[in-house]
């Protein structure tokens, strides 16, 4: 069989997804395919090309087209039973059937989705009331099973496997042929009845009424109108009509070429919905109509999907459980006309029980479904909307779907572990698969995630590969002569077995490979409940939905916010243009674009770029520098108390911690000054003329964000100059604005003479590093090709898509104001935090801060708590013992949703680094928080904590 690279997309025409594709045209032509074909990115059958979203599509896989599959194999006119292959469409039975008397028994919107597709998707149609979903009319199925076995599936035959195949979106093997009855109707036609709802309530009524009278109801509402019209449409209802219309070939019109988005402006899309509504007289009407025509409604326009032009719709379709319709509905079709995104005429209708299958759409129901264009914005509301179906105990029917949220998803199909497991048996190896079951995890975790994880310990698990021959001898080294022996395969988990951890086994491979003793920590926290999904703007996704607002920010390295699309975009074509990374045996133009950036960025001559990939980096390379340029005799490097400059040996002997220096052996040429007092700086320099180095964070963040007093830096420059020393700036945490002005020394007007940079200098996507010096100096110690080289770049300084982000980052802080913004929202921060203060005296001591880069301090407990208060503290770790900020932060985040950061060295301050992006609707929502969390005292704190920790720990 000829496998042939194809590009297809879901019906929403949202994504591309090239793919290797094949047309059998006989069973045993797939029968023979499927058995010589293994693929890592699996297989999945492609039939109309109905499926929305990417529930058929499977990127960088394989694909079996079924249209060619499409006869019907027999028919027993007495009973309907029919048997047909996956690839037979709803409009071939029609064409075929009708004329004798029989109709699909349930039908879907569209006569060009196929019978497979039917039962992979579990369809539904406008009778679901009464004849319920496709799954609930097949007899029996013959699935050819990813190990190439032919089994047949029945209520009573494998059951279990039946039931995952039923609405199991294709994953369970390739449907070869199914049994179903066809329906006897009277005739070709339908009589419809149709009438103006004028709002959602009237349509619960119309509906109740209609469910149980009528074999099919179906509304069409208008998705934009709002306030006492929210909810207005008309409903159809129907019947089988007696007498036969005359057959008439429908005219169907084709979409020439894709529309201009624009064209789908909301008034014009408002303007039709209205005209619609209007058609149908006050009174209602009764018409007779053909079958075909009531039933597929969509398929008068062919590829009306092209209506929404090249950047393609969503389509939305949940339902909610009837004693929940009317709030979640009600809900769902505010916040659609809030967003005042919703296209043409939005569907409901009702559904009447569960389906069969284990991941089955239906349950008793209003189900309501719409499309979006695809515009900025379209995600998140159609984010908002799963939410609502979510907490209305409703569910997304992922026929439909491109983009629900994982955590949501496992939410609301309650089987889902049943068919994973069903997965699991079938497809142990994982032969199946497509982009939508990598997407939502639905891929059975065993093959390849827990797989290793849960069972490897217990050796269950036969390795993967074996050697092909053992041998007796051991082998030479290398010897070219002899066949290389096969190199057996570790077991390695995927990309998509990493997204696809769960938090347990998150923990379980964290404590096991990474860090035991700091999981303990996070627990303390209540941290350990959060493993992120994905993170956007000012906000994380955590795997159960929670939107967390990060403060915190990296430390201060998300000055862009999360996947700044500017920075996503840029990366994007980067990579799209396979531009080089490691050219370290030529020159750059990223690196050196990058380095005439921060020249321009920086003050006086501070011209010469160093690139690295970490802000340690950054500052082991400025410390040669200057030891380089003093020499020997005055290499002395002085440094301040409380300071931080990072973990590699040089960083880590300036850093003031006995914590994190423990017992290393660090430089032995270094003093420790106070920080902040310049008098001291001099003494210190007079006392020892080999004191050659300077070294000083402009804002002390590790400390708890210590400002330097008014015209500290000036006096800095003047000692400095006076006594010959080389200042040295670390602005690897207040630099790239976070202070209101690119670096933080810049507020005095003062220019150091080394600099660097790290964290936001990535655009919170990249790892970089940067050192800029003065040009005198770096000429002085690397100037000459004799000494340039002692000086070049390690393996990853300037490569090439970091440099590229980095520009992109420069360019962005400046062309969105984001800078201003630090010192503007960083004022209102303090003046907020300092109005909390006066509030709540006795638990905060102070505020303080520059720009976004901020820290509140509170009053240290640890000798004054309430006796009645001691037992719980000591029952928890010494870390949180004394310091309200581990239980406040914790608290934030539990209760808001609200993340912060805290501080080594000094406990008892809660440290904030918003992106610079941040608004006041976001400083609000803390400073709102904050309060309603301090409101509830020293008490109220501690013992909420110790609730939820007791909680979290049972
Ligand atoms: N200098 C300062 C001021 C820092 O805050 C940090 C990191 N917190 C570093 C240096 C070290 O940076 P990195 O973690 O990227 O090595």
């Amino acid at each position: 069989m000829d496998w042939k690279a194809v590009d297809l997309c879901g019906f929403g025409r949202l994504t591309r997804a090239p793919a290797l594709a094949c047309t059998p045209h006989s069973r045993e032509a797939l029968i023979d395919t499927l058995r010589h074909t293994r693929d890592n990115h699996g297989l999945i059958c492609h039939a109309g090309g109905r499926s929305y979203g990417d529930a058929a599509l499977n990127s960088g896989g394989r694909v079996i087209l079924t249209a060619g599959l499409n006869r019907v194999l027999s028919f027993d006119p007495d009973s309907g039973e029919i048997v047909c292959e996956p690839g037979v469409t709803f409009h071939d039975l029609m064409r075929d059937f009708l004329p004798r008397g029989f109709v699909a028994p349930v039908s879907p919107g569209t006569g060009y989705a196929t019978i497979g597709g039917a039962v992979a998707n579990d369809i539904h149609g406008k009778n679901h009331d009464r004849h319920g979903s496709f799954g609930d009319q097949v007899r029996w199925i013959d699935l050819l099973l990813p190990c190439g076995e032919v089994t047949r599936l029945g209520p009573q035959e494998r059951g279990e496997w039946f039931n995952a195949t039923i609405g199991g979106l294709g994953l369970t093997g390739v449907i070869l042929a199914v049994c179903f009855a066809l329906r006897r109707v009277p005739s070709n036609a339908v009589v419809v009845r149709e009438r103006r709802i004028p709002h959602l309530e009237g349509f619960f009524e119309a509906f109740e009424e209609a469910r149980s009278a009528t074999t099919y109801s179906v509304a069409w509402i208008d998705g934009l109108a709002y306030a006492g019209r929210l909810g207005r449409g008309v409903l159809e209802t129907a019947e089988p009509a007696e007498t036969p219309l005359p057959a008439r070939p429908r005219r169907r019109l084709r979409l020439p070429v894709d529309l201009p988005a624009a064209v789908l402006n909301p008034w014009g899309i408002a303007a039709f919905n209205s005209a619609y509504y209007h058609r149908i007289p006050r009174v209602g009407r009764t018409r007779t109509t053909l079958v075909e025509r009531f039933l597929y409604p969509l398929d008068a326009l062919l590829d009306w999907n092209r209506l929404y032009g090249r950047r393609g719709f969503y389509q939305f379709q949940c339902v909610i459980p009837d004693q929940a319709a009317r709030p979640g509905i009600r809900r769902l079709l505010e916040e659609i006309v809030r967003a005042r995104a919703a296209s043409f005429l939005a569907v409901l209708k009702t559904l009447g029980g569960n389906g069969r299958g284990l991941i089955s759409f239906p349950l008793r129901g209003y189900t309501l479904a719409l499309d979006f264009p695809r515009r900025a914005g379209t995600q998140d509301l159609l984010s908002r909307l799963a939410a609502v179906t979510s907490d209305h105990g409703g569910r997304v029917y992922l026929a439909k779907d491109a983009c629900l949220p994982r955590p949501i998803f496992e939410a609301m199909y309650p089987r889902l572990a049943e068919f994973r497991r069903v997965l699991e048996d079938i497809d142990p190896e994982g032969r199946m698969g497509s982009d939508l079951a990598r997407r939502l995890g639905l891929r059975p975790a065993p093959a390849r995630t827990n797989f290793p994880i849960q069972r490897r310990h217990q050796g269950l698990v036969p390795p993967r590969t074996t050697m092909i021959a053992t041998r007796a001898e051991p082998a030479p080294f290398y010897n070219p002569e002899r066949e290389s022996p096969a190199i057996p395969r570790p077991e390695l988990l995927s990309v998509e077995d990493a997204k696809a951890l769960t938090v347990t086994e998150t923990a379980e491979l964290f404590r096991a490979h990474l860090n035991p003793g700091q999981y303990h920590f996070l627990k303390l926290l209540g941290f350990h409940e959060v493993v992120i999904e994905s993170a956007e703007g000012m906000y994380y996704t955590d795997k159960r939905g929670w939107r967390i607002l990060d403060l915190f920010g990296g430390f201060g390295s998300l000055a862009l916010g999360h996947n700044h699309p500017r920075i996503l975009a840029t990366r994007k074509r980067f990579q799209d243009e396979k531009r080089h990374e490691i050219a370290i045996a030529f020159m750059s133009q990223y690196a050196s674009a990058l380095a005439k950036n921060l020249a321009s960025i920086a003050p006086g001559d501070l011209d010469m770029v160093f690139l690295g990939s970490a802000g340690s980096e950054a500052v082991e390379a400025a410390l040669k520098v200057a030891e380089k340029v003093q020499g020997r005799e005055r290499s002395t490097i002085a440094y301040a108390e409380r300071s931080f400059h990072g973990k590699t040996r040089a960083a880590l002997s300036v850093t003031d911690s006995e914590f994190y220096q423990s017992t290393f052996r660090l430089l032995d040429n270094r003093v420790r000054i106070p920080f902040g007092d310049a008098e001291a700086l001099e003494a210190a320099l007079k006392r020892d003329p080999s004191i050659g180095v300077l070294i000083l964070e402009t804002v002390q963040g590790g400390g708890g964000i210590v400002l330097a007093p008014p015209g500290y830096w000036r006096e800095v420059r003047r000692i400095c100059d006076q006594y010959r020393v080389v200042w040295l700036a670390d602005e690897v945490q207040c630099g790239v604005g976070r202070t209101g002005r690119f670096f933080a020394f810049e507020h005095e007007g003062v220019v150091p003479d080394i600099v660097t940079l790290a964290k936001s200098l990535g655009g919170g996507k990249t790892a970089i590093g940067a050192m800029i010096a003065r040009r005198a100096l770096y000429m002085k110690a690397y100037g000459t090709p004799k000494t340039a080289l002692i000086h070049g770049p390690a393996t990853f300084g300037g490569i090439g898509e970091a440099c590229a982000t980095a520009i992109e980052t420069l360019n962005v802080l400046y062309d969105e104001g984001l800078i201003e913004n630090s010192a503007r929202q960083g004022a209102y921060l303090l003046e907020g935090l300092r109005g909390l203060q006066a509030k709540h005296p006795k638990l905060l001591k102070e505020v303080r801060g520059l720009g976004l880069m901020v820290g509140i301090e509170f009053h240290d407990f640890s000798q004054t708590l309430p006796m009645a208060i001691r037992p719980i503290v000591s029952l928890l770790d010494d870390k949180l013992k004394g310091s309200l900020c581990g239980f406040v932060g914790s608290l934030l985040l539990k209760d808001h949703r609200i993340l912060v950061a805290f501080t080594e060295y000094n406990r008892n301050v809660i440290r904030l680094e918003p992106p610079l992006i941040a608004q006041r609707e976001h400083i609000d929502t803390f400073l709102t928080a904050l309060d309603q969390v301090l409101s509830r005292g020293v008490a109220g704190i501690i013992t909420d904590y110790a609730k939820h920790f007791l909680k979290a720990s049972l």
